[in-house]
């Protein structure tokens, strides 16, 4: 079949426009250049390359791990009329037999594929007797060895660029963080000016993200804007998500647990109530998450620091998928990025694997610290593109920026005069002049940095620190004791003293907003 890209949407599938970035796409992979199609689940992948596949000369190759999605592609496309078969090693006779003679007369438009099957040399054999119009590699992010979904056989996919040289490549996911992205690109010889990603952004989802100060009053306050709403409250501890729950209830919500350390009745009694009630809060450990089918989630909460930023997004994702307005709210405090940060480094990951981790925890840090607008942080992180949104907290509200080189040049030398191995309250105690035995029994009474920090309170010096920490300036140390240190990129400020801009940090809730207070 040779039609034009714009007939097959119509005719096979029966829209009438491509959605998104579709039709650029269709457009690139037309013209012969591979592509890298990364957009979230359900952004429209598989026209992508099944288009391009069936309007260019030849047959497409499908690269799938999955050998029941496969089937399931190709019932729907045969169904539509499309020629579509899909490959697998335990065809027998003349089942085989048909399928390998449709193969190499040129019969099929689409042809699916394991990758174990399809780099067998018999296979490649019988695939270079045929043109190829595309070889698509579905669920790229298999090849890569910092996902989690690595397969072994995914990896020997660069064998194709070989052995089709001249056959444009697409590899195509939802799921790719920077690192991953790169592996990928890489791996398969895609260009970066290949890359198309697209459709992360939820426009209805609100966003805002705060400092831990008061988090039950914040929670409740967050809360009084969704009287008879439903939503989630996501917990790090399987405790805390009992404890929030049941001091809800107190408060009047109807509110559910639900986390693994649940015996498996209660966890679906409570997936089962959530999903039917109105007006009902789950209170949950990342546990929850996978087949929550609920459209009218009203809002998610963070009451700790996600695992990462694609957590953060997948989690504040289960909000408002009948796409009315939602909102979300993250509350993240120091002794989470203490937290992470240990979680990371006495991990037995090895210690590549670390450094990507910590590069994670750096980009999430950097979005609860972005004066910027938090959906353009967000899109970004994904490569996506947006203007500022006007709907999230630092649109709204930009936050006050301040010179803080001397501030910060303060909080390193005074991490540094104590010896690189107390913690941030220790660090605010001295800066403030505080009287604290420890510190005359360490003698930080007469250093030089004691008490030259009174231009700012406590809270503010612990914003900053925070923000240091951020920033990468200052380490939060590995033995859990949460020790600041002053990194490379620490030494260097002090050094060269570069301006640096911070946030002056939000006022504390009780004495700001326009409800919540009882
Ligand atoms: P992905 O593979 O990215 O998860 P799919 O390719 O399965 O997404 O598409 C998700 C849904 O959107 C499917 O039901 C698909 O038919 C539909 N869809 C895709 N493109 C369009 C379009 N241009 N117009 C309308 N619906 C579309
Ligand atoms: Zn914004």
């Amino acid at each position: 079949m040779t039609a034009h890209p714009l007939h097959i949407l119509k005719t096979v599938y029966g829209y009438d426009a491509f959605r998104g970035r579709q039709a650029e796409i269709v457009d690139h992979v037309m013209a012969g250049n591979n592509a890298f199609v990364l957009m979230p689940t359900g952004g429209g992948k598989s026209l992508c390359y099944q288009i391009p596949a069936m309007a260019r000369p030849g047959m497409g190759l499908i690269v799938s791990p999955l050998i029941a999605l496969m089937a399931d592609q190709v019932t729907a496309l045969r169904q539509a009329g499309v020629r579509a078969a899909a490959l697998n090693s335990d065809l027998q006779g003349d089942e085989r037999h048909s399928l390998w003679r449709d193969i190499s007369s040129g019969a099929l438009d689409l042809l699916y594929v394991a990758p174990e099957t399809l780099l067998r040399p018999d296979i490649l054999d019988l695939l270079h007797r045929t043109p190829l119009s595309l070889i698509a590699i579905d669920e790229a992010h298999c090849l890569s060895q910092w996902g989690h979904d690595f397969r072994p056989s995914y990896r020997q996919l660069d064998a194709l660029v070989t052995e089709f040289p001249d056959t444009p490549r697409m590899a195509l996911t939802a799921t790719a963080d920077a690192p991953t992205r790169a592996e990928i690109l890489s791996h398969l010889r895609i260009a970066e000016s290949d890359a198309f990603i697209a459709g992360f952004d939820r426009p209805n989802i609100r966003y805002a993200i705060a400092e831990k100060d008061n988090p039950r009053a914040q929670l409740k306050r967050f809360l009084g804007a969704h009287e008879g709403e439903s939503g989630i409250v996501y917990c790090l501890s399987k405790r805390k998500t009992e404890e929030t729950a049941a001091w809800l209830c107190d408060q009047g919500y109807v509110a559910l647990p639900y986390h693994a350390g649940m015996d498996k009745a209660e966890r679906q009694t409570n997936q089962t109530r959530f999903q039917r009630e109105e007006a009902i809060i789950m209170v949950a450990t990342i546990a929850f998450g996978m087949g929550i089918d609920k459209p009218d989630v009203r809002f998610v909460a963070h009451l700790d620091l996600p695992g990462s930023i694609e957590a953060y997004y997948q989690e504040t994702g289960r909000a408002g998928r009948d796409g009315l307005p939602s909102d979300t709210l993250m509350l993240y405090g120091y002794e989470d990025i203490a937290l992470r940060s240990r979680f990371i480094e006495t991990s037995d990951a090895p210690e590549p694997r670390k450094r990507i981790e910590r590069q994670k925890l750096d980009a999430l840090l950097g979005l609860t610290e972005t004066a910027g607008c938090r959906r353009q942080a967000l899109l970004s992180y994904f490569g996506d593109h947006s203007e500022p949104c006007g709907n999230c907290d630092t649109c709204a509200e930009p936050p006050d920026m301040f010179d803080g080189t001397i501030a910060a040049l303060k909080a390193l030398s005074c991490i540094y005069k104590t010896g690189e191995r107390f913690g941030q309250a220790y660090i605010v105690d001295v800066l403030l002049g505080g009287a604290d035995e420890r510190i005359a029994q360490f003698g930080h009474d007469r250093i030089s940095t004691y008490g030259i920090g009174k231009e700012h309170d406590s809270r503010t010096w612990r914003a900053i620190l925070r923000q240091l920490i951020a920033l990468r300036l200052v380490n939060v140390d590995l033995d859990g004791h949460g020790g600041l240190s002053i990194s490379e990129a620490g030494r260097q400020f002090l050094r060269e003293k570069p301006v640096l801009m911070l946030r002056v940090p939000a006022k504390p809730q009780a004495t700001r907003g326009k409800s919540g207070r009882k």
